[in-house]
């Protein structure tokens, strides 16, 4: 079975359960957005997908292959973080070629990767600036670049565009979706903005207290909410 499945995933912090019994299908290609008030586990299950934690129960498959115990870098993903997590002493070239240049990738296929992934981004004119010097949006930009250079199955993103001002926003949220139309990579979202996951999403995961309270597209979820809380989290009449 191709696509991402979470196959009951629990995930304790301590005495703590955390994420509790989420089971969900991610098509190729598609962009799931998931949404939910602060503390609800969105960053966790991004983290577990990610392989940057273990979950403690169930499991995770990738294009039907168990990859529960797989390292992050070896599960074909990239994580695009909300602080950025640029390196301030290095280019933002060098941003972008860290974690390629130890790998199997051919320098030259390198080079034309950051050259692609700078276009699309418009990013080339601060190719040897350092990240200090560029703004919010430049910066995240880069961010996202670097997810972009490694080629990766799914982009994983983690509020990417909740540190900018909302004029900067909106327009990053038009380039987000012409990427994803453009790449056709998967695209996992997590954003607290119900507006973001309605404009951007094929389909939205709405959380509480660790469990999925509903999957569905942005209409499904909008016309028939299955209770209160998704109606009232979404703006939906209730
Ligand atoms: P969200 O991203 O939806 O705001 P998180 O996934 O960051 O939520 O956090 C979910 C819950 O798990 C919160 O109660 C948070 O305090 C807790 N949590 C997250 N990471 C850890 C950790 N490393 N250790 C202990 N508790 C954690
Ligand atoms: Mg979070």
């Amino acid at each position: 079975m191709s696509g991402l499945e979470l196959r009951k995933i629990v995930k304790n912090f301590g005495a703590v359960e955390v994420i509790r019994d989420v089971s969900l299908h991610v098509n190729d290609g598609e962009f799931v957005a998931f949404v939910g008030p602060s503390g609800c586990g969105k960053s966790t299950l991004l983290r577990l997908i990610a392989g940057l934690d273990k979950p403690t129960g169930g499991s995770i498959a990738i294009d039907g292959k168990d990859v529960t115990a797989i390292s992050a870098a070896d599960r074909g993903l990239a994580m695009v973080f909300q602080s950025y997590a640029l390196y301030p002493h290095m280019s933002v070239r060098e941003n972008l070629a860290f974690g390629l240049e130890n790998t199997k990738v051919a320098k030259a296929e390198i080079e034309a990767r950051i050259t692609d992934a700078a276009r699309m981004l418009e990013i080339e004119p601060f190719l040897q600036r350092r990240p200090g010097q560029l703004s919010g949006g430049q910066r995240q930009r880069v961010a996202i670049g670097r997810a972009i250079v490694r080629r990766p199955d799914a982009f994983l993103l983690d509020e990417p565009l909740s540190n900018l001002d909302a004029e900067l926003r909106v327009s990053m949220r038009a380039e987000l979706a012409a990427l994803h139309a453009r790449l056709k990579a998967t695209m996992i979202y997590v954003t607290h903005d119900q507006v973001e996951a309605m404009t951007l999403a094929d389909r939205i995961v709405v959380l509480r207290g660790g469990r999925i309270e509903q999957v569905g597209t942005p209409l499904e979820l909008y016309n028939k909410p299955a209770n209160r809380f998704v109606a009232g989290f979404i703006g939906a009449p209730h």
